[in-house]
């Protein structure tokens, strides 16, 4: 028996042997045609007739038991609102089948294959070993050694030191010569040393004079740090006039107040100025005796 014509059977079963419950449906009780509950386009509205039907618990736990075991190939038809897949997915029997049918499916499944071996490598050498290599070691030509040589480079730490500016600066060391002697130390992992960038003016950071400048060429105000930086210099400036002028009145053996007389400075800066450069104070002539 097809499974369509088995469903019909139950269907019609349904509608033929009823029970009280079985007369209620409305299947049953709304004339509609058998073909609706079984047709792949008329799914929503056999549905739609079994939600509003009085008697689904008892229909749903009906087909459920006719059913029962079966997979959804064999079920077909809308009853209690379910389609065929939905009741089969509620039946534990199914589900039970299906979750040792993944089960045997994982288990066939064919074991991953092992990576490829992967080759070993290479040992990896201290820098301090590299660099205290002889360039016989690097197996340069003749001519390249030689020139390196004159130069006083003996080791693969001597080479590396240097930048590309400096070895291409030695004299014999062209373009080929400088290729063979970056393809030797690429070998062992090395590089020439990179030339130290030079920081631009335009790029110093404020709070340094150079930057003060930057701010009045651009025509912008100075920001703090920079006018710290201008009042401190101008500050530096400004206590190196002072000590030579109270430098030279010291050495005429004057006392503070006369320095400060013939400078025009307050007796505090004097004194912080001959403090700066070390200097005793003279006493008056006759101070003591007086
Ligand atoms: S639930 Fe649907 S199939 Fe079941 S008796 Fe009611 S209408 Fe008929």
């Amino acid at each position: 028996m097809s499974s369509t014509a088995h469903d019909l059977t139950v269907l019609t079963g349904l509608r033929k042997h009823g029970d009280a419950w079985q007369d209620m449906g409305l299947c049953r009780t709304q004339g509609e045609d058998l073909e609706t509950f079984f047709s792949s386009d008329l799914v929503g509205r056999a549905k739609s007739i079994c939600i509003r039907c009085p008697v689904i618990d008892d229909c749903r736990a009906w087909i459920m038991s006719v059913e029962d075991g079966l997979s959804a190939t064999s079920r077909d038809g809308v009853f209690a609102a379910l389609t065929s897949d939905e009741r089969a997915a509620l039946d534990p029997e199914v589900r039970r089948r299906e979750a040792e049918a993944a089960k045997r499916r994982s288990e066939n499944k064919p074991a991953p294959r092992p990576d490829r071996p992967q080759p070993a490598a290479a040992p990896v050498r201290p820098l301090d070993e590299l660099k205290a290599l002889p360039l016989d070691d690097l197996d340069l030509t003749a001519r390249v050694h030689n020139a390196l040589r004159r130069m006083d480079i003996h080791t693969v730490g001597d080479l590396i030191a240097l930048t590309e500016a400096e070895v291409r600066s030695i004299r014999l060391c062209g373009a080929g010569a400088f290729a063979q002697i970056t393809d030797r130390l690429a070998a062992l992992g090395l590089a020439l040393r990179e030339p130290q960038p030079r920081v631009r003016d335009d790029l110093k950071p404020c709070g340094t004079t150079a930057a003060a400048k930057r701010h009045e060429r651009a025509g912008e105000p100075l920001c703090a740090p920079c006018l710290a930086a201008r009042a401190s210099r101008a500050q530096r400036r400004r206590e190196e006039q002072q000590d030579a002028l109270v430098y030279a009145a010291w050495m005429r053996g004057l006392t503070d107040q006369d320095i400060a007389h013939a400078t025009g400075f307050a007796s505090v800066v004097v004194r912080r100025a001959r403090a700066r450069q070390g200097l005793q104070a003279h006493e008056r002539q006759g101070a003591h005796a007086a």
